[in-house]
């Protein structure tokens, strides 16, 4: 048998443990999918925004592939903490892939990104997705005006959340200091600010249309951000979902607002040089106004701008995390790799591998894990079958092993008992399922599985 321990269980996770277990080529292939959470799915329950309901679903069909008989899902393990390191990992499993995703975010380098009410978007995201790691005191939503920094659908997705309002959330998981927040919220307007044109926007088309479809709000861009973009003069030449952006961009300059009391403002060719300050907070942004470098790129031109602010939300793209004993590029925030393997000091490392962001970097959409991972389980398989990786004898019992070394894995049931304590919380506050937020309460819903199951932290009936 060749057991298998997948680090991380968003859909890179999941994907590649449903790659290994759905081949033939190598038989009797069994996975444990690690998570430092006590909750599966990743950057799907945490991250995919409530609104976005189809998106969510997927976890449908991820849960299919931890229900498998050679799936186990193993909540609650940090990896990358002291005593579970690679070298640990490596005596417990005959490979181990990565799928850790890229947990911190992109810093924007100029002055004033920590004054208080600059927050990074991840930030924010947390909040409202009920990550137990985020303050619960969230991000304070007292002043009218906000600036999201960015052009990529993270940016659309706080803005949506923003100026949406509560009522239109609370049938969703939202959990309910955010709702109530939300509910409060003196944001009325969400600037929405580029350093390049439109055409270099990374969001994509469906997810900009969304705002334009937000009730109550009006979606305002100046013609004069527009003018410098040269794609308008040949739309042909670009790639098709830039042509859709640009129709949609254009459409909204041309339309008058209806005079809603909540806008969004769409800005483009400003790059921010410093976050303004008064009274110990922030104020504002000062932008340079950029322009078509010729090239492709941008220029600046030394003219500011500035625009007031009093919440600045920074979503400026992800970034990889190093798990220590593991070779990291602090370049690109990325494990070096080839084809999946890991590569230590050039030279790939046999039983280790990546998948997803960690391996490729903070891009594309939850679908484009699905080939990444592909990738990497067949390199893994082919090893397996060159290198005979399961000819290494290991410990029985791998989770048997973690519980010895002072863990307290969340298994299935445990998760499931969590599922079953936001059902029943969501119903108590007359609403659908809500999020538990705390770690306390995610670990003592688990806990209730241990309970019924005789005394074992993950309801597996102890060892
Ligand atoms: P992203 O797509 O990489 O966009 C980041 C934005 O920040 C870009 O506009 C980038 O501009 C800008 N930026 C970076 N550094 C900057 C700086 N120093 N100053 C000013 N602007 C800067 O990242 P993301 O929005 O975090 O999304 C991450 C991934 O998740 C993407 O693949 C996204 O599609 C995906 N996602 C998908 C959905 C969905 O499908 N609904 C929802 C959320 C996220 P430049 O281009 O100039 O660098």
């Amino acid at each position: 048998m060749l057991r298998v321990a997948v680090v991380g269980s968003g859909p890179s996770g999941i994907y590649t443990a449903r790659a290994l277990v759905e081949q033939t080529r190598v038989p009797g292939v069994r996975v444990d999918v690690l998570d430092r959470l006590p909750c599966p799915y990743g950057l799907v329950r945490y991250g995919v925004a409530p609104d976005h309901e189809k998106i969510k679903s997927l976890q449908d069909s991820l849960r299919t592939v931890l229900e498998d008989e050679r799936v186990e899902f193993v909540g609650n393990v940090a990896v990358g903490a002291a005593g579970l390191g690679p070298d640990r990992l490596l005596e417990l499993y005959h490979a181990v892939v990565y799928c850790v995703g890229a947990a911190a975010d992109r810093a924007l380098g100029i002055p004033g990104e920590d004054l208080p009410g600059s927050h990074s978007a991840t930030e924010f995201v947390a909040w409202y997705s009920a990550h137990p790691d985020a303050p619960p005191a969230g991000v304070p939503l007292d002043r009218p005006c906000a600036v999201v920094i960015g052009l990529g659908n993270v940016a659309l997705d706080v803005t949506r959340i923003l100026l949406r309002g509560a009522a239109a959330l609370r049938g969703t998981d939202l959990p309910e200091p955010a709702l109530g927040a939300l509910a409060a919220s003196a944001v009325r307007e969400v600037s929405v600010v580029g350093r390049r044109g439109p055409a270099g926007a990374r969001f994509t088309t469906k997810e900009l249309r969304e705002l334009g479809a937000l009730p109550g709000v009006d979606v305002c861009v100046d013609e004069a951000d527009l003018a410098a973009e040269p794609a308008f003069a040949d739309p042909a030449a670009v790639p098709a979902v830039v042509r859709r952006n640009l129709s949609v961009v254009r459409e909204w300059a041309a339309r008058p607002p209806a005079g809603h009391d909540r806008r969004v403002r769409l800005r483009f060719f400003l790059r921010p040089v410093e976050l303004l300050e008064r009274g110990g907070r922030v104020a504002g942004v000062r932008f340079e106004r950029t322009g078509p470098d010729g090239r492709g790129g941008i220029r600046g031109t030394g003219r500011h701008e500035d625009v007031p602010a009093g919440l600045v939300l920074r979503a400026v793209g992800y970034r990889g995390v190093p798990i220590p004993g593991l070779p990291y590029d602090a370049e690109r925030g990325t494990v070096p790799n080839a084809a999946g393997r890991v590569l230590r000091d050039g030279v790939p490392s046999p039983g280790e591998y990546v998948a997803g962001w960690i391996k490729r970097g903070p891009t594309g959409v939850i679908g484009s894990n699905r080939p990444c991972a592909k990738e990497t389980a067949a390199s893994l398989l082919a090893d397996a079958a060159a290198l005979d990786l399961a000819a290494r004898p290991l410990p029985p019992d791998p989770v048997a092993a973690l519980r010895a070394s002072g863990l307290h894995p969340v298994r299935w049931p445990g998760w499931l008992a969590i599922e079953r304590a936001e059902t029943a919380l969501g119903r108590e506050l007359g609403r659908g399922r809500v999020k538990i937020a705390e770690w306390a309460g995610l670990l003592a819903a688990a806990g209730a599985a241990q309970g019924a199951a005789g005394g074992a932290a993950d309801g597996d009936g102890g060892e």
